[in-house]
């Protein structure tokens, strides 16, 4: 039989451990394996959230999981009445935000079984936002089970953490990814292996490399400006077109959206209302939601940038093992002609040097530095033989 557990990959370990839980919790509330509190940990593309909405959806599924019932499929496409998944798109998580949603799940689950709030970006809960959902935590006897995702147990408060059962995701192996793209997502066996093995295990991006051309075109200029940094002039330029290719990528997926939940909150105020409170109380909301707009999309351009910069390690990451001679871990098999000849004109202790340069230019960014001012630094250091 199908589960929602099957896509889990490379998380085997804590299967297990979901699975006992689940069935603890159709014996009674007070039973030691269910915990109100989880915390998911796991690098970028482990697949925290996707373990945590798989928990949600066996925990309020009649069959522990099946994958195929309403519970199943409303829990996982946001429609069930029990399952709350918090999505961030701001930079951080607000105490406003978590006030409202203390509201919402104030009541009973309207099935009479539990209600589940899966949060995407516990990290970035602001201090007072933690400490008001710490109290919702406490508070005994309650039927809400919280799952918090992060990236590592250190970006949860203290007082959380100290409440939650901490499960820690793998980072899953590029075969395994393969596999979950062939099977789960119908992809040719040499695009799922070559879109696993460039996003570095990272399920979501190589799903999104494999089935978009334009993804694939951009990296590929991407992946060629190591090659193309002769003078000072082109490492300016490279550092132009890595952001403007960023840019370009992430505004393309959030200008649509942008509209669209503009329009909503238009209709939602009462389109062409002519009383003049309405007016201004519509004008000031997407005011609002244009502010909000604007910090997701900047906080999108960096991602992209990141990942941008991420793609360029591994070409660096590449020549060392081609200077090592293990050419068959080699993660960019698109492009062995140019790690060759790149390998055979670079000093073999520089490019160590250039991963070094990216990981700071990466912790600068995260840091808020002006990406193209960043990107130029960087660019002029991977000019330098
Ligand atoms: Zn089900």
């Amino acid at each position: 039989m199908s589960s929602v557990f099957d896509d889990l990959v490379g998380q085997e370990h804590i299967i297990d451990i979901l699975k006992g839980a689940v069935a603890a919790s159709r014996r009674g509330s007070d039973s030691q394996e269910m915990t109100h509190t989880w915390v998911f940990t796991g690098p970028p593309g482990s697949g925290r959230s996707s373990a945590a909405v798989a928990f949600a959806q066996a925990i309020i599924c009649p069959n522990q999981g099946c994958g195929t019932c309403n519970e199943c499929q409303s829990a996982a496409t946001g429609g069930h009445p029990d399952v709350e998944v918090i999505r961030t798109e701001g930079l951080s998580i607000k105490l406003e935000e978590i006030r409202e949603l203390l509201t919402r799940v104030a009541w009973a689950p309207s099935m009479g079984g539990w209600r589940v709030v899966v949060m995407e970006d516990a990290d970035r809960l602001t201090e007072s936002a933690a400490n008001a959902l710490l109290k919702a935590i406490e508070e005994p006897g309650t039927r809400t089970v919280w799952l918090l995702c992060a990236p590592t147990l250190h970006d949860v408060l203290p007082t959380i953490r100290s409440r939650c059962r901490h499960l820690q995701l793998r980072t899953p192996s590029i075969d395994s990814v393969t596999q979950v793209l062939i099977r789960r997502d119908n992809i040719s066996p040499t695009m799922a292996d070559f879109a696993a093995r460039v996003s570095q295990g990272h399920i979501g991006r190589a799903k999104y490399l494999a089935t978009n051309e334009l993804v694939r075109s951009n990296r590929r200029v991407i992946m060629q400006l190591p090659l193309q940094l002769g003078s000072l002039a082109e490492a300016f330029l490279a550092a132009q077109t890595l952001v403007d290719i960023a840019t370009e990528e992430s505004n393309a997926s959030s200008e649509l959206r942008d509209e669209k939940e503009i329009v909503k909150l238009q209709e939602a105020y009462g389109k062409g209302a002519t009383g003049r409170g309405m007016a201004t109380g519509a004008a000031k909301a997407v005011k609002e939601l244009e502010k909000e707009q604007k910090s997701r999309a900047t906080r999108l351009v960096r991602d992209s940038i990141d990942g941008a910069l991420l793609n360029l390690a591994t070409f660096y990451r590449d020549v060392m093992m081609a200077q090592a001679g293990v050419t068959e871990s080699i993660i960019n098999s698109d492009m062995r002609s140019e790690i060759e000849s790149y390998t055979s004109s670079s000093p073999a202790h520089t490019a160590a040097q250039k991963i070094g340069a990216i990981m700071e230019a990466r912790m600068n960014l995260a840091m808020n530095a002006a990406p193209l001012v960043t990107c130029e630094a960087l660019m002029c250091e991977l000019a330098r033989r």
